[in-house]
């Protein structure tokens, strides 16, 4: 089972042309979905509309699998993936496979189909969906498990064995892909009712018969390599958790046995107990590791790995888009080699593929210079294999010397580097930047400027974005219209927004953000040092996808970015108009950042970038401003002796914005959740005078950090209008969530707020929201 995909060796051909075409040492952790141009996301929201059916959808799925496989299949990768495919998300698919459907969807067993599967992924008329959550510390969301002590567990998903014999009929033997038991459990969350007593991984005996009827129709089938993907083994994880892993393996071992088995983690390095643990776990052949994010790994690797075991040594990074050093890669390899031998060396990706572009080739806009320097996912699969050949001997210098040229004008070019910037931020780590003064005092001032009610009324930024509207900025982006008469339409709705707030009463005005497709392209498109794509996108959720902006120089700001709206719409009120701008972190975390710094240093550049804006925007005379960090929380690296550091320099980032304002400036930030519970310190340090949060859909989760005395005294605006939702909440349902914050929260710095922006909210449903939003917010203000 050792070499599944090496052809017999011919004693009439010299050996060295033989070896040239044995597949090398390859292997891919796992492959984008959604396909080059978004067709899956197309097929599959046609599916939903009922506009195209079952059949076509599956179609379209399995030429995206094909056309994946050949593709790495051509390149030479030895180790191809299968199972990495998913019609929204590989965690489901788990659940799937193990049967776990709660019972509100109503499955009457036999093999799940569509129908079950995209219920528990989107809700139906009778049932939500199930909950989503962040994978690790990625933008991908999975659909978290929902077990209890009751689930009857059953092989009713046959995906990874149809996937793999859909492959090999191609005639591409695949190693198949599982997400591992153990991992799935600990990723999963205790069904309700039993929260608080239910240990999840209880059911590690009940799931791993499952485990093992799939891996038994595997290796019938004729798969010879296995892999199951336990990312957990880089977390905190107790010595508890850590015997699950020994237990469920031992367990599997006699079903495994005849197979190779690869155990993939990623994300991090592994901590060196997991590390301990992981590297004797029984039935195991082979271990990856993610070696761009984990970089601690390689010391546990050369201090000791197991003989007669396989390193698939995860070199192209997974998660960015950059070129792979691949000199300096092929150094790492040599050196492992020295540790496990040569037979036993992998060259792969740090992690799944998933998280990075799908392909440059679809780039034909894309500045050359710039394109030289980078490596989506199909060429990522090329350089892990140009790797793996020259590990075997077969350097194919063309490439490798393409390659050094690449990073060396990388190195040296002038758009990346900018020396004024760079000694700008240099200057700011380890220094401290804050208000002169304190907040209560800043409030003070303030209010004696501003003049506003208790429980002031607001909005986060954005109004809904009508057809009408995206199709004027598409049209002035493609120069089908001129700029007069662009100018012309967003005032228009600008105007439209600020009298509409206006006729509501709300006391401090937006001018809705009409002019922005998005809050950081927004911003990237105007700073130097941002390149965009236009095919980029990388999976979200489900269909959705994002396209985040790439950070490839020095950042700065050439002139002010959105001076021009805001006093345009202070021009056309009395009333204050915020200033609204997307902080430095926010921007970081959603755009791939370059590798050549450390990310803090990325971040300083654009908090000096944004301090400029923050300063023009005063001096025009805009008194409250809004910097929105929508994403710090999303930035929290995974492990817990990291927190700090990221804390430090990302508030630090935050304050530089800010620092320099008067007193008399209200300094508002927004946030897009309210898990918040163990950064509130860091939050508080932000310094803001005004905070509005995400926080309708978990009044109690807030609540409970200033029930359990966390001293807050800046103003802060819980958000009392679920704009996730259609549904128009009612006077009195907003005049009770705010009574009940008035509980716990001084009155006079509760602010009344919507949880978010209203982009993608009709105006049809905002009109008579935010009437509701203002007659609660007035009728409290008349019983205090
Ligand atoms: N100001 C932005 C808006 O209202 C904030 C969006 C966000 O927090 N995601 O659209
Ligand atoms: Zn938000």
């Amino acid at each position: 089972a050792d070499n599944p995909q090496s052809p017999q060796l011919d004693p009439t051909i010299p050996a060295r042309l033989q070896e040239m075409k044995r597949k090398m040492a390859s292997h891919i952790v796992g492959y984008p979905r959604m396909g080059p141009k978004r067709e899956l996301k197309f097929a599959l929201e046609s599916f939903w509309d009922g506009k195209s059916s079952a059949e076509d959808l599956e179609k379209v799925a399995s030429d995206l699998r094909s056309s994946i496989w050949k593709q790495m299949a051509d390149a030479g990768i030895k180790y191809i993936p299968s199972n990495t495919f998913a019609y929204y998300d590989q965690v489901l698919d788990t659940t799937a496979m193990l049967g776990a459907v709660p019972p509100i969807y109503g499955w009457n067993g036999g093999e799940i189909g569509f129908d079950i599967y995209f219920s528990m992924a989107r809700g139906n008329a009778s049932a939500p969906a199930m909950e989503m959550t962040k994978w690790f510390d990625t933008n991908y969301h999975y659909i978290v498990p929902e077990l209890g002590p009751d689930v009857k567990f059953s092989y009713a998903s046959h995906k990874a064995v149809k996937e793999y014999k859909e492959a090999k009929a191609l005639g591409i033997d695949t190693v198949p892909v599982l997400v591992g038991p153990v991992s799935y459990l600990l990723l999963s969350k205790p069904a309700k009712g039993v929260e608080a007593t239910f240990s999840l991984l209880s059911l590690l005996g009940n799931i791993l018969p499952i485990y093992k009827e799939v891996v038994s129709e595997l290796k019938e089938a004729g798969a010879s390599w296995i892999q199951f993907d336990e990312p957990t083994l880089v977390t905190d994880l107790d010595s508890h958790k850590l015997q699950a892993f020994s237990e469920a393996y031992s367990e599997l071992e006699s079903t495994l046995s005849g197979l190779n088995v690869l155990i993939e983690t990623y994300f991090a390095d592994v901590p060196a107990e997991a590390y301990q643990i992981l590297t004797n776990l029984k039935g195991v052949s082979g271990f990856g590791f993610d070696l761009v994010r984990g970089s601690k790994t390689l010391d546990l690797i050369k201090g000791g790995f197991p003989t007669g075991k396989y390193l698939f040594a995860g070199v192209v990074d997974g998660r960015n888009i950059w070129a792979n050093d691949l000199a300096s890669s092929l150094e790492t390899l040599g050196a492992l080699e020295a540790v496990v031998g040569k037979d036993k060396l992998v060259v792969s990706t740090s992690c799944s593929l998933l998280h990075t572009a799908v392909d440059l080739i679809n780039e034909p806009k894309l500045d050359t210079e710039i394109k030289s320097w980078l490596a989506f996912a199909s060429q990522k699969v090329i350089e892990v294999n140009a790797l793996a050949k020259a590990l075997a001997g077969h350097k194919d210098e063309e490439f490798f010397s393409i390659n050094a040229a690449a990073l060396a004008s990388r190195k040296s070019s002038p758009r990346v580097t900018n020396e004024a910037v760079q000694k700008a931020a240099a200057g700011l780590k380890g220094s401290d930047h804050r208000r002169a003064t304190n907040v209560s005092a800043r409030l003070d001032a303030q209010q004696k400027k501003l003049n506003l009610p208790i429980l002031p009324t607001t909005t986060i930024g954005s109004f809904p974005q009508t057809i009408e509207l995206r199709r004027v900025r598409r049209e002035y982006k493609a120069k089908k219209i001129s700029e007069e008469d662009y100018t012309t339409a967003i005032k228009e709705e600008i105007n439209k927004v600020v009298k509409l707030q206006e006729e509501l009463d709300i006391d401090v005005l937006v001018h809705g953000e009409p002019e922005r497709n998005d809050m950081v392209e927004y911003f990237g498109e105007q700073l130097s040092g941002f390149a965009f794509t236009a095919n980029g996108w990388v999976q979200s959720y489900g269909s959705r996808c994002v396209k985040p902006p790439i950070i490839y120089g020095d950042v700065s700001r050439p002139k002010p970015m959105t001076v021009f709206w805001s006093t345009i719409a202070q021009s056309m009120t009395s009333r204050p108009m915020k200033g609204m701008l997307t902080g430095p972190v926010t921007i970081l975390n959603w755009s791939f950042v370059r590798n050549d710094q450390p990310r803090f240093e990325t971040c300083y550049q654009i908090a000096l970038a944004i301090k400029d804006e923050v300063e023009d925007l005063e001096k025009a005379g805009i008194t409250v401003i809004q910097i929105d960090e929508a994403a710090l929380r999303e930035g929290l690296p995974l492990r817990k002796s990291e927190h700090a550091f990221y804390l430090e320099w990302a508030v630090h980032s935050f304050r530089i914005t800010n620092c320099g304002v008067q007193d008399t400036t209200q300094i508002h930030t927004h946030m897009c959740y309210s898990h918040f519970n163990d950064i509130i310190h860091s939050i508080i340090d932000m310094d803001a005078d005004v905070i509005t949060i995400e926080n309708s859909r978990s009044d109690e989760k807030l609540l409970s950090v200033f029930r359990e005395g966390v001293k807050y005294g800046a103003g802060i605006g819980p958000g009392v209008y679920d704009i996730h939702s259609p549904r128009i909440p009612s006077t009195e349902e907003i005049a009770d969530r705010i009574n009940k914050m008035l509980a716990v929260l001084e009155t006079n710095i509760l602010w009344v707020n919507p949880d978010c922006g209203l982009k993608t909210r009709k105006y049809g449903e905002v009109k008579p929201a935010l009437s509701n939003v203002v007659a609660a917010a007035k009728l409290l203000r008349s019983q205090l």
